[in-house]
């Protein structure tokens, strides 16, 4: 199986770091243009700077998912650049855990905001792009989180199994304009957001998994490389579990 992306044009959002960043090297590598938005302006510049040596074809564009103006603006600017999006890829997402007799009204919001409304907002925007396009793949990173639940994570997981009915939703509104929406479900990947987690929760963790190590990635990039290639071109409103079988 060999992927080409000559000639398509991928937003990744999220994409200064972690897997957004991986999934934008990934698919940068197989021949995509890019176009990587994402709120840590710094962190995006050298990113963007790094990627350069795999393609010349990468924007980096400070977005705020959770503002659908800022998301209008970021694909206005990517279509004067390209003249189309062909992949979208809403990676964007944060934690802010805690027990929900001590999580705040503002840690619920802030969740549900930046993972669940800007996956909306992203989609809302960059779809109708793609329905004219009568072309189109968006990847919702989802989580593990969104089908099984976690204590300490309520906000987290009520977003995640957001972005799954989002992915179903859309999938059966747009599937008659050639555009597939898909989402990914991570188990535990080694980002700055689990890099936080206390010793005893991750070594937990590692004794759940099946395979018997962490995620990388590029586990979930290449599961995002297939689900934006031509190969994956029926299947929709899927969600691909990439946990090393922690989930079955
Ligand atoms: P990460 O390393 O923290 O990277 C996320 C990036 O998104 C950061 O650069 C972050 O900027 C940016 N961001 C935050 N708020 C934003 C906003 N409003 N608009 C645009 N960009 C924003 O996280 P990751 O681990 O790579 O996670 C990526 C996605 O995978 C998330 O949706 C996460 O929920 C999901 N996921 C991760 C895991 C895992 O184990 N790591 C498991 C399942 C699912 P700041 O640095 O400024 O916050």
């Amino acid at each position: 199986m060999e992927f080409k992306f000559e000639g398509k044009v991928a937003f990744i959002t999220g994409g200064a770091q972690g897997i957004g960043k991986e999934i934008a090297g990934v698919f940068a590598t197989h021949g995509a243009s890019l176009i990587i938005g994402d709120i840590n302006e710094a962190l995006l510049a050298s990113t963007v700077a790094e990627l350069r040596q795999l393609s010349a074809q990468i924007e980096g564009y400070v977005l705020d998912v959770s503002n659908l103006k800022s998301c209008e603006k970021t694909a206005k600017k990517a279509i004067d650049k390209y003249g189309h999006i062909d992949i979208l890829v809403n990676n964007a997402g944060i934690t802010r855990d805690n027990l929900l007799l001590r999580m705040s009204e503002e840690d619920f919001d802030r969740v549900i905001r930046i993972n669940l409304k800007g996956t909306f907002n992203c989609t809302k925007i960059i779809s109708r792009i793609m329905m004219k396009q009568r072309y189109g793949r968006i990847i919702n990173i989802a989580s593990i989180i969104g089908i099984i639940g976690n204590a300490g994570q309520v906000n987290y997981a009520a977003s995640k199994a957001g972005i799954i009915g989002v992915t179903k939703s859309v999938a059966k509104e747009i599937g008659s304009r050639n555009v597939t929406v898909n989402a990914i479900a991570p188990g535990y990947i080694q980002t700055e957001m689990t890099a936080v987690l206390p010793d005893e929760v991750k070594s937990k963790m590692l004794e759940s998994i099946p395979l018997k190590r962490e995620g990388k990635p590029s586990d979930v990039a290449h599961a995002a490389l297939f689900l934006a290639s031509d190969y994956s071109s029926y299947i929709t409103g899927q969600v691909l579990v990439v946990d090393g079988g922690m989930v079955m």
